[in-house]
């Protein structure tokens, strides 16, 4: 049997007969297997937009070559005495916990949240009628932050390669699309991730993990640089190692953390908004069309280096998709992105974000504790109206006059009139003044769009001092993972962080 490695190009809207016809003529062979490795849009000319396939043909009437063997994660197992608590089922809680379950221990799962199911049946009373649910939203609940997203999988780190190949072939058993394994930009979607979030935890139990659903952890007990239990709203909980994975929005536990001694500093983060454009004026401006058979919805990402201490660039671009509201508590009122798989609906939306670092801004140095209410107070001051989202038409924050009236959105809790130079940092609203310009002139049609809310949730403010892989300093048996460590942020390295974590506690109990 040989093997070759080729690529293809195709039109948009090819189908798999046209693919075994292209690889026959490219190969001169007849019978063959086929495994396609990677998938990209090619959309440099708008006249000549076209897939690029990497394909891996093995066939008898080839001759040579080997196919690669792709490097994978191992979990050693053996029955371990050990007890691992696991706090968060965010995508770096749970690969913790599965990894840990895997290798012997007996993992708990802690979290604050509801079920997948009910969470959802709570964001849908709260898009319905305003009734925010504590710990049962966008942001806490089984799955994390990511379930109500558009699941984008990438990553920009290279070293996480094991981790992210074992993520990704996790979630196909769980039922995600198989695409996601050779997509230059897989995503998900929130449909598939409610029904592989729920497998996910189905398969945990099966291994004989278990999972505590509405037991926020309040504090941590130590003695002698080891965690010996944690306080929760189910009383205490003992076990003989800790991994945190609570993400960024969990200002409460950062504080307890600080409080039983974990160290964390101040690290650059983003702040910002999300606009909104009609999806087909994106594609126009990508593709020179409005749809295009074969591809969903155009996507894209801009950077802008005009403001040369704050630079800005769209982040979490969800095409066809919608905005939500993400708030974490009810006293703050923040927007974030999400879509369906089919990413059919009529809007896309990005995060339009400025990279700031308050210390350097503010020429001074900021205790951690400082910088998370430096940033509740901003989040709490677009709590102007319910979870109405401050908005503003993009062209009149630009120019600094008030001339549209505010477009119909995917915003399901309304919008009200907000000017973003009063309501957002000075600094912040310079920045972004000057990005969206130079946007403006990148992609057209772009000072079209509305801008929604307050973003800030790119990545976490501060970050915990731990090892390489989340033993905090001081501690012996206390993991800190995931996007609340400030070393991960998004689905992928989030997950990757938590198996990181998870094998060096493999490694020394
Ligand atoms: C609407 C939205 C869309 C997004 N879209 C994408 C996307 O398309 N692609 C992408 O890569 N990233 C996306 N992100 C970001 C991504 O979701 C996060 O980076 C990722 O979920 C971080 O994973 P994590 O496990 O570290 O933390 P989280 O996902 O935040 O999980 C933390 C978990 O801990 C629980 N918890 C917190 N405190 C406690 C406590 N004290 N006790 C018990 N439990 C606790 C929370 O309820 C939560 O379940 C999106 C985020 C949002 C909000």
């Amino acid at each position: 049997m040989g093997y070759r490695e080729i690529t293809i190009k195709l039109p948009t809207d090819y189908d798999d007969a046209s693919l075994n016809s292209a690889i026959k003529k490219n190969l001169q062979i007849g019978n063959f297997s086929k495994i396609i490795e990677k998938k990209s849009l090619d959309a440099r000319k708008k006249e000549n937009i076209h897939w690029l396939l990497k394909v891996a043909v093995s066939s008898d009437e080839l001759k040579g070559g080997e196919s690669p063997v792709a490097e994978s994660l191992s979990i050693p197992f053996r029955q371990r005495e050990k007890t691992a608590l696991v706090i968060g089922t965010g995508p770096a809680g749970f690969f913790a916990a599965y990894t840990l379950q895997k290798a012997g221990f007996k993992t708990k799962l802690l979290e604050r949240g509801k079920d997948v199911k009910n969470r959802k049946n709570d964001i849908d009373l709260f898009e319905r009628t305003g009734h925010f649910v504590k710990n049962s939203n966008y942001a806490f609940g089984e799955g994390g932050a990511g379930t109500f997203s558009d699941g984008k999988l990438t990553s920009r780190t290279k070293k996480i390669s094991k981790e992210k190949s074992f993520i990704l072939n996790t979630y196909i058993q769980a039922g995600a699309p198989e695409e996601i394994a050779y997509m230059t930009h897989p995503h998900l979607g929130s449909d598939n991730l409610l029904i592989i979030t729920e497998n996910l935890r189905k398969q945990f139990i099966y291994l004989g993990g278990s999972v505590l659903f509405d037991c926020s952890v309040t504090g941590i007990n130590t003695k002698n640089g080891s965690v010996l239990s944690v306080e929760t709203t189910e009383g205490k909980i003992e076990g003989d190692v800790f991994l945190f994975a609570t993400g960024h929005s969990s200002y409460e536990t950062y504080r307890f953390l600080i409080k039983g001694g974990v160290q964390y500093r101040n690290k650059n983060f983003a702040i910002g908004t999300r606009v909104e454009h009609h999806q087909e004026l994106i594609n126009e401006a990508q593709w020179g069309c409005t749809s295009l058979q074969g591809v969903k919805a155009a996507e894209y990402r801009l950077t802008s280096s005009m403001n040369k201490e704050l630079p800005v660039y769209s982040f979490c671009m969800c095409p066809g998709g919608k905005i939500v509201p993400a708030a974490p508590y009810s006293n703050v009122n923040i927007v974030n992105g999400m879509s369906l798989y089919n990413r059919d609906s009529p809007y896309a939306n990005s995060a339009i974000v400025a990279g700031i670092n308050l210390e350097k801004i503010y020429n001074r140095n900021f205790d951690p504790i400082e910088s998370i209410e430096w940033l509740e107070n901003l989040e709490q001051s677009f709590k102007i109206d319910d979870f109405k989202a401050p908005a503003m038409g993009i062209d009149d924050f630009i120019r600094g006059t008030k001339q549209g009236s505010l477009k119909e959105s995917s915003y399901p809790m309304g919008l009200i009139e907000g000017d973003f130079k009063e309501i957002l940092p000075p600094f912040v609203s310079l920045a972004l003044q000057r990005g969206l310009r130079d946007f403006s002139g990148k992609l057209k049609g772009f000072e079209k769009g509305t801008m929604i809310g307050l973003e800030s949730k790119t990545s976490a403010l501060i970050q915990v001092l731990r090892d390489r892989e989340g033993l905090a300093d001081g501690f012996a048996n206390l993991y800190i993972n995931g996007e609340g460590s400030g070393y991960s942020g998004g689905i992928i390295s989030s997950a990757a962080d938590g198996i990181k974590g998870a094998m060096a506690i493999v490694g020394k109990f």
